[in-house]
């Protein structure tokens, strides 16, 4: 039976038994993210008794030394309240360190040998986290084929950067497709975790009564922002050699684009929902070097204050000034097919803005005749306003009648879904339900080759434009919305970012 392509059990099954190897244990990604997500699956009763957690890397640590780092990991990234010492010290008891250098062909019958050294091991699931950089992505294939660990049981995550254009993502994508085959490639995006965006397409495909107005008729345009406050921190030579478009419009925002764009599928499931969201991103309008110079706007980050604190510019964040790298991206695209022709996507993602945000917003269009007097000022057009992050929900932008006697007078009002307060339940966070779809071998959440090769297409002639552009991102001040031609990508059109509060 070929695990790798078993379909989802359902929600409250167990998974598989499983040996679950990190490789880059000792990283942030593992630290942060993926051991705080394994505990709480652990914590809810979902691991059998004999899963591994293997961490694998170069650092001098026997399985003590590593459980002592992890423990630390998990008291600093979780809340308290969700501690508890009798779990924490059975999911520490899972944990197992390998020091070995993924470079060193020398070093790898250590590995086989832990990975045979349990109980029937020839029916535990294994999953191989690449969470090392992508240079290291074709040599750990090669190594775990070469010991003969990559049966169909086995199955391989790799995270962004895939790739730095269309030709490097094609290279990363051989190297280990040479070893796996593409069912058991699981490319993460965690924002297709997040529960907020799986709600989206539960809210388009589980309600009828958007689907007749999810169309260029009745759909003025959408916008899509992911906002940061923080900069670079330490991961600036990382960021500078990418910039935004790489970091996050390639990656994230085309993603939350499909999602919205997308038609409905004929069941949700893994080809079925990848095969959709790859026809969004091959109608996405191509970009010319016009198109380019006039629907783009890059942006990069000088000193300002971001929640009342002074922070410095990229420049000094960086600690070099020669960079034309972009924090900031604002475009517009259109989504060329029967539902959407004509209907502008607004774009737009950055660091160091005044608030922490991912949201999408649908502006329907405005009624096509004023009926009511005294209604001047009054917005009429409705919103359908998605939260990804922080307060995971979504608003209903309505208008309504102002109580009282004296007329009619208009009001917004809004109709709200908060998750935490709707479902009084805490919200996972995405890795760990991506996690489990792994081990289950379950890949609807993640992204096909031929849908990050497609990305990229699109992508790539905004890179190849800016690079030959005389032209340098716009300076915008820390703790702002970005450059004012980002507004003036929308005000030509008559539009307007929708800000939270609106
Ligand atoms: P990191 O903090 O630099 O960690 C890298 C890990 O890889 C460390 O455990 C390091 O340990 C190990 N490593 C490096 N070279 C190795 C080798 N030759 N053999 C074995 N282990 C080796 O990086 P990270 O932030 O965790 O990121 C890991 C990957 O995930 C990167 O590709 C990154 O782009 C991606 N990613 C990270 C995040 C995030 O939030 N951090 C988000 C999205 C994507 P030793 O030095 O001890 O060997």
């Amino acid at each position: 039976m070929d695990l790798a392509t078993t379909p989802d059990a359902g929600p409250h099954a167990l998974p598989p038994s499983c040996d679950f190897t990190v490789f880059g244990g000792t990283g942030d990604l593992a630290l942060r993210k993926l051991l705080p997500a394994l505990y709480h699956r652990d914590l809810e009763g979902q691991l059998p008794d004999d899963y591994r957690i293997l961490g694998v890397s170069r650092s001098d640590l026997d399985d003590e030394g590593w459980r002592a780092e992890v423990r630390a990991a998990l008291a600093t990234h979780l809340d308290p309240t969700d501690l508890y010492d009798g779990a924490v010290e059975r999911f520490v008891g899972r944990l197992h360190h390998l020091m070995l250098d993924a470079e060193d062909p020398e070093d790898w019958d250590r590995f086989h040998a832990l990975l045979k050294d349990r109980p029937h091991p020839e029916e535990a699931v294994r999953v191989f986290y690449l969470a090392v950089s992508p240079t290291l992505f074709g040599a750990i294939s090669q190594r775990l084929e070469e010991i003969g660990v990559v049966d169909e049981r086995a199955r391989v995550v790799i995270e962004k950067p895939i790739g730095h254009d269309l030709a490097s993502a094609r290279a990363v994508n051989e190297s280990v497709g040479r070893v796996f085959a593409e069912s058991q490639i699981f490319r993460i995006d965690h924002y297709l975790g997040k529960e907020s965006v799986q709600n989206l397409l539960v809210t388009r495909f589980a309600n009828t009564f958007l689907e007749p107005l999810w169309n260029s008729q009745w759909v003025d345009h959408v916008q899509i922002t992911v906002a940061e406050t923080v900069g670079v921190g330490g991961r600036g030579e990382y960021y500078d050699h990418a910039g935004a478009l790489r970091d996050m419009v390639q990656n994230h925002l085309l993603q939350l684009l499909c999602l919205v764009a997308m038609e409905p599928p004929t069941y949700v499931g893994r080809e079925t929902v990848r095969d959709e969201k790859l026809k969004v991103l091959q109608a996405l309008k191509p970009m010319t070097p016009a198109d380019v110079d006039r629907d783009t706007v890059r942006g990069r980050y000088g000193a300002g204050l971001v929640d009342g604190a002074a922070v410095p510019s990229y420049a000094d964040d960086l600690g070099q000034t020669g960079s034309t790298t972009e924090t900031f991206v604002a475009l517009r695209t259109e989504v060329q097919n029967w539902r959407w022709a004509g209907v502008p996507f607004y774009l737009r993602t950055g660091k160091r803005m005044d608030r922490r945000a991912s949201e999408i917003v649908v502006v329907f269009k405005a009624p096509p005749h004023p009926m009511f007097p005294h209604a001047e000022g009054v917005t009429t057009a409705n919103r359908l306003h998605i939260q990804v992050q922080p307060d995971e929900g979504m608003r209903l932008h309505l208008t309504a009648k102002e109580p009282g006697p004296g007329g009619i007078r208009l009001r917004p009002v809004s109709l709200d879904l908060s998750y935490a307060t709707a479902f009084e339940q805490r919200l996972p966070d995405a890795y760990e339900r991506l996690l489990m779809d792994v081990i289950k071998g379950n890949a609807t959440l993640f992204m096909r080759r031929d849908e990050v090769e497609a990305a990229w297409a699109w992508t790539e002639p905004i890179l190849q434009r800016w690079a030959a552009s005389p032209e340098r991102p716009k300076r915008y001040a820390a703790g702002t919305d970005g450059p004012t031609s980002a507004t003036l990508l929308l005000e030509r059109d008559g539009r307007s970012w929708q800000e939270p509060d609106q």
